[in-house]
């Protein structure tokens, strides 16, 4: 998605108000002022951008999601399971991923179907 100048007025919005909400920001002894700012802003910046990860990711594994999947091993079809919990370090921290897990009755154990799609 590319960002439009009606998105980037959206978050500049956001930004303002999370400014008015966290408010003056505490600087430690022997740190400079503008580090402290910056150091706040990239934490901020980091929570939105994980919760973005993640709600997308939640998104794509939710479409992706079948009941039956294709064994990468064998070519057979295992069965759904649930889904499985993982935490991914991304560039701006860790994030929490969900993704469908099946089993392959003929070779007796777990996939996960999206384990290519998020390496690439
Ligand atoms: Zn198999």
């Amino acid at each position: 998605m590319a960002t439009t100048d009606q998105f980037r007025r959206r978050v500049r919005a956001f930004a303002e108000q999370m400014c008015l909400e966290i408010g003056e920001v505490s600087v430690a002894d022997e740190e400079c002022w503008l580090a402290a700012i910056e150091q706040m802003a990239a934490e901020v910046g980091d929570a939105v951008a994980t919760t973005l990860i993640e709600r997308q990711a939640a998104a794509h594994v939710e479409a992706a999601a079948t009941e039956e999947a294709n064994c990468p091993q064998c070519g057979k079809r295992g069965r759904y399971q649930g889904d499985r919990q993982r935490e991914l370090i991304s560039r701006r921290g860790s994030v929490a991923i969900s993704e469908p897990e099946y089993f392959c009755p003929c070779c007796r154990k777990a996939f996960f179907p999206d384990d290519r799609s998020d390496r690439c």
